[in-house]
């Protein structure tokens, strides 16, 4: 039989697809792509997530930064993110403004005898105070891009989906918080990543024997084969062991966290996979000496200026690992990711009681 030209090209097959979830055959690609497409969905896909949090009350029994820690990880409806919401590092504003920005806020107090339940569900969007300065002083056409419930937390309009638990709270107890979601990637902070668990199979049989498998008298007794062993053909006792051999074909389940539909998180995968490789052949063709300019450029000049989103892991302001001790909290070099606020200078944490408003990063 004449194959067909597009014989090689790769194939997906959809199995099944829901709302937060997606399983296909992804053929005749090879482990190394099957590979980077999965760590370019987990940690390559802009979402919006909780990045900055201020607290003007908080009685609650959890302290702050746990608070705020909780809030990052809510997901938020993130659809278009790509075009309808821009870095801040993009954008004209000083810190935040409702082009590179969602501000959302969460105001609790519980008044009768019930343990009261603080969850997502409480988070409401509010417009900036100046948007109508950002309004005047930045073009783009982001904000119409948006769609109506874009960084609103996942589930809210839906009733069927329970609410991300915040605090619990009893009589007295008050939450007030003002908080700033951001478009980040996964690269950065686990909490852009869209999706929840992606995963894939190759090989049912392990014709290609890339595993041993540990057992005791029996390893097909011991070690059943997946369902996936439907798809292939079930290799024969004699048959000999093929040394180059490779495997073509391979099955995912892809599981997002309800910021982006499985469709979404797919599609973007491939394209930002597209964009990387199109990125390299770019560098590749430039030859030598221009990259390494391209290089220097593209460096920052000052790393001592410390991005918005505080200590995270990098050089400047003393990632994790380094300087161990907790008396550092003071001198405003900041752990990872909950450093004092953005200025430093508002107190240490929890310290003082007259402290009114900590920002911390979520
Ligand atoms: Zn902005």
């Amino acid at each position: 039989m004449n194959a067909p030209d597009s014989f090689n090209e790769p194939i997906v097959r959809v199995r099944e697809l829901k709302k937060d979830r997606v399983n296909f055959v992804l053929e005749n690609v090879d482990l190394a792509f099957a590979n980077s497409f999965r760590r370019v969905v987990m940690a390559d896909i802009p979402t919006v997530a909780i990045d900055l949090v201020e607290f003007e009350a908080n009685t609650t029994v959890l302290p702050d930064e746990y608070i705020a820690h909780r809030l990052g990880l809510i997901p938020l409806v993130s659809a278009n993110c790509e075009d309808a919401i821009r870095y801040t590092r993009d954008c004209t504003c000083l810190s935040q403004c409702s082009y590179c920005a969602v501000q959302l806020r969460l105001d609790v107090t519980c008044n009768d005898d019930n343990t009261m339940e603080v969850t997502s569900n409480h988070l409401e969007v509010v417009p900036f105070q100046d948007d109508f300065i950002h309004d005047n002083l930045e073009h783009g056409d982001e904000k119409a891009k948006r769609s109506q419930f874009f960084g609103h937390p996942v589930g809210k309009q839906d009733p069927g989906v329970p609410p991300v638990l915040i605090a619990k709270i009893r009589k007295g107890q008050e939450l007030r918080v003002r908080c700033v979601a951001k478009k980040g990637i996964a690269k950065e902070h686990a909490k852009w990543s869209p999706c929840s668990a992606v995963s894939f199979e190759y090989d049912p049989y392990n014709k290609l024997r890339h595993t041993a498998y540990w057992f005791e008298t029996d390893s097909r007794a011991e070690w059943p084969v997946s369902e996936n062993g439907k798809e292939e053909e079930e290799p024969r006792d004699d048959e000999v062991f093929d040394f180059n051999a490779a495997p073509n074909k391979f099955y995912f389940e892809i599981e997002t966290d309800g910021s982006l539909s499985p469709e979404d998180v797919v599609e973007r995968g491939l394209n930002e996979l597209q964009n990387k490789l199109a990125n390299l052949l770019l560098g590749l063709k430039a030859g030598p000496d221009e990259m390494l300019e391209d290089w220097t450029d593209s460096q920052p000049q000052a790393p001592v200026a410390a991005p918005t989103n505080g200590g995270s892991w990098g050089e400047g302001t003393g990632g994790w690992g380094r300087g161990s001790s907790p008396a550092r909290t003071g001198a405003g070099s900041g752990g990872w990711n909950t450093s004092p606020g953005a200025g430093g200078s508002s107190s240490a944490w929890g310290a003082s009681p007259e402290r009114q408003i900590g920002s911390w990063n979520a």
